[in-house]
């Protein structure tokens, strides 16, 4: 893979902005060269651009080395820059499994890049011929979401492998929701694939959505291109003091997973008993997608009672279904109880 070849030439050539930060790295006593007020310690200053201690310790849990990390406002933030990195608006495109989270999308129209949508099969699998096919001289990035968001699945890794090694362009494989599966993350591949961009998240089973913090995970080359275009200060302190805090606590996340898993099942169990589900879709993520037949009315009866879950009706494939968050056990109490009595 020759990344040259596959960044907007304006991107390759770019002269990124110099922050203060950048261009003294160290510790001194005065430091005069921001523009900063003197006061209001320690949010006086600005914060490290690189967020170099957070990469430290997200490289001692995940085992992949800090200059294969980007940090982003929330995982949504590499999302966007890999269009503005690689995809030339209105002449090249991108190619993504249809359904799947929808943010994609929305950053290609934005981006104003074409979105070409290839439907998993009525099983929610990957058609790895079909998307190869739907792949053209200008296709630069392939999106796959592993848990996919809504439809709960991972995808085997030989599947994924295909696409990897068949696809010169870039692979996004978005593992939002990898803490809950035993399907395998792609981190330790990273190496293999030159063409890998691995998307993680805090929002899911690190419990930590508000301080919107996203990882993105590949090679050196293709995550100093994104740090070309990044805004310069993107994670703000609070965010980076919070995500220390959450990093120290790795013990507590797998105790939530562990909770949240056996609360997975006993929804699954409990679901399947109620005489209006027709299909309960095997998941590897924290929720469940259903198929109760009438969508609307259900979701509609849940809002009356103040439980509030996601109603996928209208989205590909998944006509009649719900997606429902697995919660704590008194909220899937609640849940349960509510849809009994529906
Ligand atoms: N990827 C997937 C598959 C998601 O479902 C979500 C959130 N719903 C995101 C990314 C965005 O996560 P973040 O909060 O990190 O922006």
């Amino acid at each position: 893979m020759n990344l040259q070849e596959l960044v907007r030439p304006n991107i390759w050539s770019l002269k990124p902005y110099s922050s203060a930060r950048d261009e003294f790295k160290g510790e001194a006593s005065v430091y005069l060269d921001a523009n900063e007020n003197p006061y209001n310690a320690p949010y006086n200053r600005y914060p490290d651009p690189l967020q170099w201690v957070v990469k430290e310790q997200i490289e001692k849990v995940k085992g992949v080395s800090r200059e294969n990390i980007l940090l982003g406002n929330g995982s949504d933030e590499p999302i966007d820059l890999v269009f503005r990195a690689f995809c030339e608006p209105g002449v090249e495109n991108v190619v993504a499994i249809d359904p799947t989270y929808g943010m994609y999308q929305v950053c290609a129209d934005i981006n104003n890049i074409e979105y070409r949508k290839v439907r998993l099969t009525e099983d929610f699998q990957l058609d790895v011929d079909a998307l190869m096919k739907a792949v053209d001289a200008k296709t630069k990035i392939i999106f796959l979401c592993s848990p996919n968001n809504p439809t709960g699945n991972a995808f085997p890794k030989e599947e994924i492998i295909r696409v990897l090694n068949g696809f010169g362009g870039i692979v996004i494989v978005d593992e939002a929701y990898i803490d809950f599966s035993d399907k395998g993350t792609f981190l330790s591949d990273l190496d293999n694939f030159p063409n890998l961009i691995v998307l993680q998240t805090f929002s899911k089973a690190w419990g930590s959505a508000a301080i919107r913090l996203g990882m993105a995970f590949a090679s050196k080359e293709i995550i100093s291109v994104l740090n070309k275009i990044k805004y310069p200060y993107n994670v703000n302190q609070l965010t980076q003091e919070q995500a220390l805090k959450v990093l120290a606590n790795a013990d507590q996340v797998k105790d939530w997973v562990n909770v949240l898993l056996n609360e997975r099942q006993n929804l699954v169990e409990q679901l399947n008993q109620l005489p209006y589900v027709q299909k309960i879709y095997p998941t590897d993520a924290n929720f469940v997608l259903v198929k109760v037949g009438d969508a609307n009315g259900i979701y509609n009866k849940l809002v009356e009672q103040g439980i509030i879950v996601r109603n996928r009706h209208s989205v590909t494939l998944c006509e009649g279904c719900l997606r429902i968050t697995v919660g704590t056990p008194e909220e899937n109490k609640t849940l349960l109880d509510a849809m009994k009595a529906i």
